[in-house]
């Protein structure tokens, strides 16, 4: 027989390495978190007014565990970041800095409490912010800055406080790949003036759908608040001077996290450190697996990165060790071979219509559609680091199960393509 690494490639008519796995599914409710939810809807505990139940169980739970005076449950995690935004007391035209590369959560809502966001430039090689690029969008109009902990990898966050810090900024994390990441000794969610989750059937922790947003700051808590909720909850929650005699009412929305998510949320928060210690085990067997196979580099570790959330193992492509062989054709073999491997799909948020196209502003609702906010527009290449982290990053789902087996043939396969790469540039030059 020949060496396993020799034989056909299955993407030019040879024997796949190995069998796909599913992608990995969120993780099934329990008997326990059953029989919960079942009591919960016989007592017809379907909403709450107040601040009760399960969902002040969740907020108190999820407070403790990163550290927050100040929980609050919302619907999705777009909802926690639009609290968020309107929590810190932005206004109209004030300058936010967001990372151009993250998923469209983090920086569409700013456009909802008519704030700008203004795009930076991100590491090209975990895609996170780079603090270095922050310094020459700074305008008079900036008041903060929202950074992403992207697939659970943390923010260069000791960079990012200073410079914070330093030109008076508030902080917001979006912390929504990255439960119970840690960084420089602090869970990620603390650094910030407000810090949101997402709660999302894929993420970490879930309540199928959902989000909780965390701050120590009482007035950014009864802002946010007061956004979301109103009547009982927000009478209990706003008592400063300021805000509590518009409390009944609210500012408008009702942004309430359903009783039930909450308890699902609850028990899959209480499944976090299994769920990490697994999902850590996997993430480093990949590590040693991947590493020495040429053209792929495992994910940078910074000191920082005390313990990552393990939402997705992301190595970089080194074409340039492989003859130039194309990522896109590179990934395509692995796929034949068996290996759940893929690129980052999404595009950088600079590319999209909303930061390319003008005339977005003039068909939006908001009150001030039509007036020249300063709302910016960008051109593909303004950010090479965010262009480069998408040509070279690279993606292999982490499990929440045990996967020693297949990992070990994923590197078997990843080794086979890589070993016949000049086979495949043959084939791509065709
Ligand atoms: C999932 C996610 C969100 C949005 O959360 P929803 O609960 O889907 O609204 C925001 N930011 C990031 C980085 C995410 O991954």
């Amino acid at each position: 027989m020949p060496p396993p690494h020799t034989t056909t490639l299955a993407l030019l008519g040879g024997e796949p390495t190995t069998s796909r796995l599913p992608d990995p599914q969120p993780r099934p409710p329990t008997e326990e978190d059953l029989a919960l939810v079942t009591a919960m809807l016989r007592r017809g505990e379907g909403a709450y007014v107040g601040d009760e139940g399960q969902v002040r169980e969740l907020e108190s739970e999820f407070g403790q565990l990163v550290g927050a005076r100040h929980a609050l449950a919302v619907n999705s995690g777009t909802s926690a970041l639009y609290s968020a935004f309107f929590g810190i007391g932005l206004e109209p035209g004030d300058e936010v800095l967001a990372p151009t590369y993250t998923f469209l959560a983090t920086v569409m809502p700013l456009f909802a409490v008519n704030a700008v966001p203004v795009l930076a430039d991100v590491d090209e090689r975990t895609g996170n912010l780079d603090p270095a690029d922050l310094e020459r969008h700074l305008t008079p109009r900036t008041r903060a800055i929202v950074v992403t902990h992207l697939n659970g990898v943390p923010a260069d966050m000791p960079a990012l406080t200073a410079f914070a810090r330093r030109h008076q900024l508030a902080l917001v994390e979006d912390c929504s790949q990255a439960h119970g990441a840690i960084c420089a000794g602090k869970h990620v969610g603390s650094f910030g003036d407000a810090a949101a989750f997402s709660l999302q059937a894929k993420k970490t922790v879930s309540a199928g759908t959902g989000g909780i947003l965390l701050t120590n700051d009482q007035r950014v808590y009864e802002r946010a608040v007061m956004l979301g909720h109103f009547l009982d909850r927000a009478e209990q929650a706003v008592t400063s001077d300021e805000y509590a005699r518009f409390a009944s009412t609210g500012f408008g929305h009702n942004l309430r996290m359903h009783p039930v998510g909450a308890a699902l949320a609850r028990g899959s928060l209480r499944a976090l450190p299994e769920t990490l210690r697994i999902r850590k085990a996997n993430y480093d067997l990949l590590d040693q697996l991947l590493t020495g196979i040429p053209g792929l580099c495992p994910p940078v570790r910074e000191p920082y990165m005390d313990e990552l959330g393990y939402y997705s193992y992301q190595p970089l492509y080194v074409p340039e060790e492989l003859g130039g062989l194309s990522a896109e054709l590179f990934v395509r073999a692995a796929v034949a071979e068996g290996v759940p491997l893929s690129k980052p799909r999404s595009a950088p948020l600079h590319c999209t219509p909303v930061f390319t196209d003008p005339s977005w502003h003039s068909r939006t609702f908001t009150p001030h559609a039509g007036t020249d906010r300063g709302y910016r527009h960008y051109r593909t290449e303004q950010f090479p680091g965010s262009l480069r982290y998408l040509e070279r990053a690279l993606r292999l789902p982490v499990y929440s199960t045990d996967i020693r087996d297949h990992a070990e043939r994923w590197a078997q396969a990843l080794a086979k393509v890589a070993t016949q790469a000049h086979v495949l540039r043959a084939y791509e030059s065709r």
